[in-house]
C-alpha cells in the first residue's frame, strides 16, 4: 500500500482518520479482540509449547495448592493423631474391670499382661497342676477381663493344652 518512509498526502491521511472514526467502535468487540488474541496465539506457539505452558501452569498450581494444603493436611493429621490417642487412651480409661474388648487387640492384650503381671505376682509353680514351673501367664475366661482373677500363671504343658483348659475350666466353675 504505502512504502515504508513515504509520506502520506494529507488527502490520504484525512480519509484514513475518517475511516478510522467512521469504523465503529463496537465492532472492535471483547470478541474481536478475543478472536485476534486466539489467533495471535495461535501463531506465536506451537500446540508443543502451549502443552507446556499449560503444564507448567498446572505445575505451578499444584505447587501453590500442595504448599498451603500440606500444612492444612499435618495440621489436621497431627489434629487426628492426638485425637486418636486421646480417644484410645480415654476407651482404655474407661474399660471396666470386665470389658471383653482387650481380646483380638495386641497391643491391649501386652498392655494387659502387663497390667496383671503387676498385680499378680509370677508364682514359682503352676497354678493348674501344681507340679510343674510356671511357663507363662495365661487367661482363664478366654475374654481377657481386665481382672487378675481370670489370669493364672501356667506350666507350659497346661498352657498348651487348650482342651484341658476348656474342661478344667467347667470343673472351675
Ligand atoms: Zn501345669
Amino acid at each position: 500500500m504505502v512504502k515504508k518512509g513515504a509520506k502520506l498526502s494529507k488527502k490520504i491521511r484525512e480519509k484514513m482518520s475518517a475511516a478510522a472514526k467512521k469504523r465503529p467502535r463496537r465492532k472492535h468487540s471483547e470478541e474481536t479482540k478475543k478472536k485476534i488474541g486466539f489467533s495471535n496465539l495461535g501463531k506465536k506457539y506451537s500446540e508443543e509449547a502451549k502443552a507446556k505452558m499449560r503444564l507448567a501452569w498446572v505445575e505451578r498450581k499444584k505447587i501453590g495448592v500442595s504448599e498451603e494444603t500440606r500444612k492444612k493436611i499435618s495440621i489436621a493429621n497431627t489434629g487426628k493423631k492426638l485425637s486418636k490417642e486421646t480417644k484410645l487412651k480415654l476407651r482404655l480409661s474407661k474399660l471396666g474391670d470386665k470389658n471383653p474388648n482387650w481380646k483380638g487387640d495386641n497391643v491391649s492384650l501386652g498392655a494387659l499382661h502387663t497390667w496383671i503381671k503387676k498385680r499378680k505376682p509370677k508364682s514359682k509353680i503352676c497354678e493348674r497342676c501344681k507340679k510343674n514351673p510356671t511357663y507363662d501367664l495365661a487367661n482363664i475366661s478366654q475374654k481377657y477381663y481386665r481382672d487378675i482373677n481370670d489370669f493364672e500363671w501356667l506350666c507350659r504343658g497346661c498352657h498348651m493344652n487348650g482342651d484341658g483348659r476348656m474342661n478344667n475350666l467347667k470343673q472351675y466353675g
